[in-house]
């Protein structure tokens, strides 16, 4: 009991603002509690003096139960709305503080963790288990007080026979105890199979097409069957645990129980009990059953939700938020240097780059290119710090980038890749992220990037919600959104995945007017498939294998005769 204390007081930060509520709760909790050994000292009085004439006033006995009832109605009432009122806080600081730590956290957490057992820890967990743990802290909470001032009235009747109920705790504490280490370890088992689970359901959902294309339903239901039918399995183990603990709690307060009546009849024989009093007493007693019993049914609901909740805080706590430097220039003039830089995904892969070192000017347009799996996303993703190197080093303007402010130096960047990430908000909101909406601006940037003529055909403009992901756009208006984006950004260096790639040939030369113009003055790396896009930038290099291989203008390379050479000889025969 004691670790559980120090687990529910773990929970402290969260429940802070909610400080108030809990003393409400704890207030009323104790008057409800107060309220029951009222009722068998009232049938004290009632059997001793009721049956003889004129002893009680018959007005006072609806008087005294109504009252009674109503005052624990109220009292319990007020503790329940209280409680829930400070659980509700706890909740949204909770998932608040989880929400910003995947703001914030060091990006090694996304590959750690997968969107849907995230989901299921923000959203459900979080909740579900925060309600299971105010009803059962209520329960445990009303019912301990309770059960303390039926034992104090009992104590006050007869000490003797309340030390034999009071035997029954530790035993009772052992049974708790026992069954709710196999309650918390089911219960981790339990996180798992379900954010398994989770993960089948957003894997085929995202990929219905290429499930049904392929004819995979049966084998992703076999697989789906095989989560769900673990999880069930694990839920009635956890279950049959928590279950064992009623029955057991039960069987011990039923030897105490018939030892004390035993005991308290035997007293009565030798004379000096009163039937009133051996009437309360025994009343007080069965009166204890009912909290003693759902003490024993609440310790694995707590135990449950304690354990979802420490997943939860665990995260949070769990590395470090991203650190960077104090270095934050408003705009960086865009020299970007590579020295040495090795990087690595896994002690057991190849390196996916190897002692590579590269120079940047400022404003210089530099295409990337190499066979796939070649390193090039991998080296861009090194420049906003998405990737560390295992070895070597990244400056921007001569400052390595973990000096650099971490916002600061993502200021510094814009990027426009095959997949758009667009959010459920208005296209204007799309394309100012994260940066006030200028709405003038937005046109303009919409109107750079040959979107502003669609836009302006939408019933609500630029105000339009484009819904989840731009379901309602085309993969070259998304693109030219992700152009947009780029354009409202304004940033210093462009970096571009081949972000023409999914426009029709009018659209594609109209947006690569649009990209001259904004690649003009800014660094610009292309990680590029395109002829005409290497054939304007001032230099190309090549890689392969994580490896700098050679570099030179398109014409040089050709003439070369190199990796390049080949590169261009299977890709652009027909171009
Ligand atoms: P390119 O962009 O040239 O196609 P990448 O930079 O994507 O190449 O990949 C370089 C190498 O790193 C590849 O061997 C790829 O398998 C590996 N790689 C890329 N991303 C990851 C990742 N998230 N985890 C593990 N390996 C990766």
């Amino acid at each position: 009991m004691a670790t559980l204390l120090q687990r529910l007081r773990r929970l402290g930060p969260y429940i802070r603002h909610g400080r108030a509520g809990i003393a409400v709760a704890a207030g009323a909790s104790l008057v409800a509690a107060l309220t029951e050994p009222a009722l068998p000292a009232l049938m004290k009085p009632l059997l001793d003096r009721g049956f003889v004439a004129g002893a009680v006033q018959l007005w006072m006995v609806p008087v005294a139960i109504i009252g009674l009832f109503s005052l624990r109605g109220l009292a319990g009432f007020v503790a329940q709305y209280a409680l829930n009122w400070a659980a509700g806080q706890g909740v949204q600081a909770l998932r608040v503080r989880l929400f910003g730590h995947l703001m914030r956290a060091e990006p090694g957490l996304f590959t750690r963790h997968t969107a849907s057992s995230l989901i299921n820890m923000a959203v459900y967990e979080v909740q579900g288990a925060t309600t299971q743990l105010v009803s059962s802290v209520l329960t445990l909470v009303r019912d301990s007080l309770t059960l303390t001032a039926l034992l104090a009235y009992l104590l006050y009747l007869n000490w003797a026979l309340t030390l034999f109920i009071a035997l029954l705790f530790p035993a009772v504490a052992w049974v708790m105890r026992t069954a709710g280490q196999r309650v918390q370890r089911l219960t981790r088992e339990g996180q798992r199979a379900n954010d398994s689970l989770a993960y089948v359901v957003e894997e085929n959902v995202l990929a219905w097409r290429i499930v049904r294309l392929h004819g995979a339903e049966a084998t992703q239901t076999t697989r789906f069957e095989r989560q769900s039918d673990l999880l069930r399995r694990l839920t009635l183990k956890s279950v049959a645990a928590s279950s064992t603990m009623t029955p057991l709690t039960q069987i011990l307060a039923a030897c105490a129980m018939s030892a004390v009546i035993v005991v308290a009849l035997w007293q009565s024989a030798q004379g000096g009990q009163t039937v009133g009093g051996f009437v309360a007493f025994v009343t007080a007693m069965l009166m204890t059953l009912p909290p003693l019993r759902h003490l024993a049914d609440v310790t694995a609901p707590i135990v449950r939700a304690l354990t979802a909740i420490e997943r939860s805080m665990e995260l949070i706590e769990e590395g470090p938020a991203e650190r960077g430097g104090s270095h934050a220039p408003a705009r960086a003039a865009g020299r970007i240097e590579l020295r040495h830089v090795t990087l690595s995904y896994g002690a057991e892969r190849a390196n996916a780059l190897e002692d590579l070192s590269l120079e940047i000017r400022a404003g210089e347009t530099v295409a990337l290119v190499g066979p796939s799996g070649a390193g090039k996303s991998s080296l861009v993703n090194l420049l906003p710090r998405f990737l560390e190197p295992a070895s070597g080093s990244v400056l921007l303007d001569g400052v390595a980038l973990p000096s650099w402010d971490v916002q600061a130096l993502r200021r510094q960047f814009a990027l426009v890749s095959q997949d758009v990430v667009l959010f459920d908000d208005t296209i204007a909101a799309n394309v100012a992220l994260g940066a006030d909406v200028d709405r003038e601006r937005v046109r303009h940037a919409l109107r750079s990037a040959h979107l502003l003529d669609h836009v302006d055909s939408l019933p609500q403009g630029i105000d339009m919600l484009i819904g989840h992901n731009g379901r309602e756009l085309s993969g070259g208006q998304r693109q030219r959104l992700a152009i947009a984006r780029a354009i409202y950004k304004d940033a210093p260096i462009l970096i571009l995945d081949e972000a023409t790639s999914a426009l029709d040939s009018e659209s594609e030369r109209a947006v690569q007017a649009a990209l001259d113009e904004l690649m003009r003055g800014r660094t610009t790396l292309v990680i590029a498939h395109r002829l005409s896009t290497i054939e304007h930038a001032d230099r190309v290099v090549a890689i392969d294998a994580g490896r700098l291989v050679e570099q030179g203008t398109h014409a040089e390379l050709l003439a070369r005769g190199g990796l390049y050479a080949r590169l261009h000889a299977i890709q652009f025969r027909n171009a």
